[in-house]
């Protein structure tokens, strides 16, 4: 540090990491680690933030998830303002929520980085596609019920080979992003063969205040959509794990008449 302040040449590091779920008892000790050592902190709306005046204290802390405007800040400022404060010798953690490699877009702020000679790190994080699942009991495999998952974006539909690929490959699929989506998605699912007593799970606001989790079928997919309305940020699952689920599910699923 003391080396740095004398040459303001020798650039900071920049550190990506992932903040998990965001409950901080999900916070990796690499993160806070992290966020102790910073001297800028970039965060994300989903990232866990509450604390992070205590976990980075002698950190100036940027907020890219919003803008008064309620516009998330776009990628190529937030890669701006990585780089500037790297390249002025500071220590800066991109911290951002789950896991940074899945949907992240952490693989574009590295490479920004890197095309600048600025030393760069990875600290894993938890990622809701597997812990929001598991924070109402579903697992994403199961002994003789799912060997492999999937984990897609419904940021955009999904193609009919996607969908013909999905249907075919089996196990269990975890959607992010995909509220906007899920009628397209359950009837493509449905269109391409999967059963309609398939079950799913839709949990929203998953480790925050105001978790809800719905259960539903294919089948009735349209209709819980209809009188639940559910909102982002939410996980879905979508196979025969749900049935796992710590939730009275069967009693559920005869309820939705399924
Ligand atoms: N890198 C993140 C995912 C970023 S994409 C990760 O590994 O978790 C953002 C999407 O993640 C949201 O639209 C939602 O689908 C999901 N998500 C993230 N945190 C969530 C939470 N606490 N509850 C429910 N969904 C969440």
């Amino acid at each position: 540090m003391s080396e740095r302040m004398t040459d303001p040449v020798l650039p900071g590091t920049v550190t990506l990491v992932g903040g998990g779920p965001g409950d901080p008892e999900l916070m990796t000790v690499g993160a806070l680690k992290a966020l102790a050592a910073a001297d800028v902190v970039l965060c994300d709306r989903l990232a866990p933030r509450a604390q992070l005046a205590e976990w980075a204290p002698n950190a100036l802390l940027i907020d890219v998830g919003k803008t008064p405007g309620h516009h998330a800040v776009p990628q190529d400022e937030i890669n701006r303002l990585i780089v500037e404060h790297a390249l002025a010798g500071r220590d800066v953690v991109r911290l951002k929520g789950g896991d940074p490699f899945v949907f992240g877009r952490g693989g574009e702020e590295l490479a920004a980085c890197r095309q600048l000679g600025i030393p760069t790190r990875v600290i894993p994080g938890v990622t809701s596609a597997i812990a929001v699942p598991a924070s109402v009991g579903v697992p994403v495999t199961h002994r003789e019920v799912s060997r492999a998952f999937t984990v897609i974006s419904g940021h955009v539909p999904l193609t009919e080979d996607e969908l013909d690929g999905l249907v075919k490959l089996g196990g269990t699929i975890v959607v992010l992003m995909g509220i906007g989506t899920l009628p397209q998605l359950g009837a493509g699912l449905l269109r391409h063969g999967m059963p309609a007593a398939m079950p799913l799970a839709i949990i929203e606001r998953g480790f925050q205040p105001g978790r809800r989790s719905t259960l539903a079928t294919l089948g009735d997919l349209v209709r819980v959509l209809g009188e639940v309305q559910p909102r982002s940020p939410a996980v879905i699952v979508i196979g025969e794990v749900v049935r796992q689920s710590s939730v009275d599910i069967d009693s559920l699923l005869a309820e939705a008449g399924a």
